[in-house]
């Protein structure tokens, strides 16, 4: 009511919460130009000369959910440190989302090039540096870097460099000094999971693909996630000769059907070499440096380099879990309640190392609502309804809710609406490349349940989408919006015959 809530925050301690009860007793009786500088003073007082603990929040880990969680847990009035033993912004900003992202862009060149020569353009054969690319990529990372550590400063969060380990509920060691904190927050993310197989130390996982001294011109990516699926078409774009294997028949699962078939046709085009049903054996490095991979089926290829994208696992190693009463799911991820609260009263997890999507997005959401459940007064939990998603592999994929598999099997009544069409820009481009989409109905109540696309900018495009899929949008509703003419986009709202 005053601009400062001194009843939230440091509900930690018994010592404290006294107090706080007795500057609320005060104040009740104060002019509100009084209290606030009272109040702040108070929480000062108790902060930093009656805390029991050095920290009230210690936060291992800067990445997407701690860097979130220790920024608003100071906005609201914590003592918070964060320990980081690489570089600030985590996965996502040094080896994930951003890097990838800027790659995806660079790869997208090539196709405009050949795209250019049918809207007037003469055409060119520019040469690509992939070191240019990468030393440019490496500057922004280095500036955003800088700029995480501005944001966690400016705040005043105690930024520590080094490795964090638990040694009991309300201690940490890091740099060979004990720290103590009221609440630690476990945001470690995960790491990038090789299955053994005799070979396996030549071949790279995405945390080193981002800094290849060389380009690879034979690549063969193994695994058929997101990550597979994105870096066969970056690589192949930026004009490497990309071998994607994948154990199952056809990549992406849990991924609408249509959406994997579309994509796998496309990637085809693209000459992106699919071989589903296939797993390797062995590597063996060549005098030359060449790798020679052994597939199960006996076959054997050569490549420059062999990337490996078969999923990431919790970063728990040396954690220290096994000093505290912390319970594990049975995938290895952490345990925690709705409120992030591991079964370990005073530690709590989020991001990467709970069950739940691996996106950068969701472990925001889950570090600002932690942080207010914590000093807020204002528990919150995560809304895990209808998060879109978009696979940055080429074409786009977005995608948000049900697939079609999915409502079949939990709706009775399920229509489908689909379009394939070649986008405009590609009638004088001269690419045969078809974007898809397509909108699963309950048939019964007309509420949308998925919408789907393969196409540039999908992810761009179902962003706007997953906010109309929040507000439990009826088809009717899709049908009474106006398109944006002349858009792919429009096609969502001007899709009439149900196809099934
Ligand atoms: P992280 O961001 O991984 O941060 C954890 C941090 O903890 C790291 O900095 C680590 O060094 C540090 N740490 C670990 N242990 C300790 C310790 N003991 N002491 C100190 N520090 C420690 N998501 C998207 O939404 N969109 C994308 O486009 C996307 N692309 C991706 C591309 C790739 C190649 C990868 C690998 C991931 C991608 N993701 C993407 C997923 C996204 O990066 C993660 O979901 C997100 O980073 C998870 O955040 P987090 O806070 O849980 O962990
Ligand atoms: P995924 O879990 O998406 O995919 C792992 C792939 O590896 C699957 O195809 C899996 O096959 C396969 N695999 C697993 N184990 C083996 C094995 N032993 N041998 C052969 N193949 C195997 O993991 P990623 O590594 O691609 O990405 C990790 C996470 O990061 C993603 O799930 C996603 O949440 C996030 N991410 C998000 C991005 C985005 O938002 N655009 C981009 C990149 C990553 P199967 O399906 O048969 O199990």
């Amino acid at each position: 009511m005053y601009g400062i809530d001194i009843s939230t925050g440091y509900c930690c301690h018994p010592k404290n919460r006294a107090i706080d009860s007795f500057i609320i007793k005060k104040s009740a009786t104060m002019r509100p130009n009084v209290i606030k500088p009272i109040a702040i003073a108070a929480l000062f007082f108790r902060r930093n000369i009656l805390s029991n603990y050095d920290y009230d929040l210690f936060v291992i880990g800067a990445g997407s959910g701690g860097v979130r969680a220790s920024r608003i847990a100071a906005q609201l009035g914590a003592k918070v440190a964060v320990a980081e033993d690489q570089q600030l912004g985590g996965t996502c900003v040094n080896v994930g989302c951003v890097p990838k992202k800027l790659l995806s862009y660079a790869s997208h060149f090539s196709e405009d090039f050949h795209h250019a020569v049918g809207f007037g353009w003469s055409p060119t054969q520019p040469l690509f540096n992939w070191n240019t690319l990468i030393a440019n990529k490496n500057k922004e990372i280095s500036r955003l870097n800088g700029i995480y550590g501005n944001l966690l400063e400016n705040t005043g969060v105690t930024i520590i460099n080094g490795r964090a380990k638990i040694v009991d509920p309300h201690t940490v060691i890091i740099n060979d000094k004990e720290i103590t904190a009221d609440k630690i927050l476990l945001a470690t993310g995960g790491w990038p999971f090789i299955p053994d197989f005799p070979g396996k130390e030549h071949v790279i996982s995405s945390n080193e693909i981002f800094f290849l001294d060389e380009f690879p011109k034979r690549l063969l990516v193994v695994g058929g996630g997101y990550i597979a699926v994105e870096f066969a078409g970056i690589m192949s774009g930026l004009g490497a000769e990309v071998t994607l294997s994948y154990r199952g028949s056809l990549f992406l699962r849990n991924f609408d059907n249509d959406i994997r078939e579309n994509l796998a046709t496309e990637m085809t085009k693209k000459k992106v070499n699919l071989s589903f049903n296939t797993n390797v054996s062995s590597v063996a490095k060549q005098e030359d440096g060449a790798l020679i991979a052994t597939f199960e089926n006996g076959e054997t290829k050569e490549f420059d380099t062999i990337l490996y994208a078969t999923g990431r696992k919790p970063k728990l190693n040396d954690l220290g879990l096994e000093n505290v009463n912390i319970k594990m799911n049975p995938k290895g991820t952490i345990a925690v309640d709705k409120y992030f609260k591991t079964s370990e009263d005073s530690i709590y997890a989020l991001g990467d190392i709970i069950d739940g999507p691996e996106l950068t997005p969701v472990a925001l959401a889950e570090g600002t609502a932690l942080a207010n459940t914590l000093f807020n007064n204002n528990p919150q939990v995560v809304d895990y309804s209808n998060i879109p998603t978009a696979v940055f592999c080429s074409p786009n994929i977005g995608t948000v809710g049900l697939t079609e598999e999915e409502a079949r099997e939990k709706y009775t009544h399920i229509e489908i609406y689909k379009s394939s069409f070649r986008h405009m820009k590609h009638t004088l481009s001269g690419s045969d490349e078809k974007t898809f989409m397509k909108i699963v109905v309950d048939k019964d109540t007309d509420i949308v349940l998925g919408v789907h696309m393969l196409g540039s900018d999908a992810g761009e495009i179902i962003q706007g989408i997953a906010i109309a899929l929040k507000a439990g949008a009826t088809k009717k509703i899709f049908d009474s919006t106006i398109g944006i003419h002349p858009t792919a986009a429009e096609e969502f709202v001007t899709m009439r015959e149900p196809a099934t």
